[in-house]
C-alpha cells in the first residue's frame, strides 16, 4: 500500500527491515546506543560489529542520544547504506509528552536523511514493541509526521517505507495511512 505527499511516497510493507536496500534504515535504538532487543537486536546482529563500533564512538563523544532524537552510523553488513538510530519514547500512559517525542523522532530521523540527501529511507514501527507504545495510536502519530515532513522539506526523501513486522501493526498502519 502507498499514498503520495508533493509527490514523495510513503509505502507501507510487511517485512524484515534488516533485508531492505534503501539509503538508509532506521533503528529503534535506546538512548545507550549499545544494542538492545527487537529490531535493534536484529539490525546490530544483521549490521555487525562495525555499526556498534560507530555507536560507542559516537556515545564516547556526545553522550547518551536523548528520547526523541537521532544519529547516523554506515550500515555495515546491510544492504543499507547507512542507519539513522533515533531513540522513541517509551510508552507512560500517554501523558507524559510521549505523541510529541514519538513525532520528533520520525522529524529528526528525516532530518538526518535530508541533509544527506538520501532518497529512500525504511522505518519500523518505533516504540510499539519493548516500549509499549499501543499501536493504534503510534501509526497515525507516525505516519502524519513523516507526511507532514515529506509535504514541506525540499529536500525530503523521495520515498519512505514503513517496514512492519507483523500483519496486525501492517493492519493497524493500513488503516491509518487509509484515513490521513
Ligand atoms: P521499541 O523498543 O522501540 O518498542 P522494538 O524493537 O521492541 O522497539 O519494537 C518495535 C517494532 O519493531 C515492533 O513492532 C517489532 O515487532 C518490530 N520488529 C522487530 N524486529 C523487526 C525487524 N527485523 N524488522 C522490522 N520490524 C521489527
Amino acid at each position: 500500500m502507498e499514498k503520495t505527499f508533493s509527490g514523495r511516497a510513503i509505502e507501507l510493507v510487511l517485512g524484515d527491515i534488516t533485508r531492505q536496500r534503501v539509503d538508509a534504515i532506521v533503528n529503534a535504538a535506546n538512548s545507550t546506543l549499545l544494542g538492545g532487543g527487537g529490531v535493534d537486536g536484529a539490525i546490530h546482529r544483521a549490521g555487525g560489529p562495525a555499526v556498534l563500533d560507530e555507536c560507542r564512538t559516537i556515545r564516547a563523544e556526545r553522550g547518551e542520544c536523548p528520547t526523541g532524537e537521532a544519529v547516523l552510523t554506515g550500515g555495515g553488513g546491510l544492504p543499507a547504506r547507512f542507519v539513522i538510530h533515533a531513540v522513541g519514547p517509551v510508552w507512560r500512559g500517554g501523558d507524559q509528552g510521549e505523541p510529541g517525542l514519538l513525532a520528533s523522532c520520525y522529524r529528526n530521523a528525516l532530518r538526518i536523511a535530508a541533509e544527506r540527501g538520501f532518497q529512500s529511507v525504511a522505518f519500523p514501527s518505533i516504540s510499539t514493541g519493548i516500549y509499549g507504545y499501543p499501536v493504534s495510536l503510534a501509526a497515525s502519530t507516525a505516519l502524519t509526521a513523516v507526511a507532514s515532513f515529506l509535504s514541506s522539506e525540499a529536500a525530503a526523501p523521495t520515498r519512505v517505507r514503513f517496514v512492519l513486522f507483523d500483519p496486525v501493526t501492517f493492519a493497524t498502519y493500513a488503516g491509518a495511512l487509509e484515513t490521513l
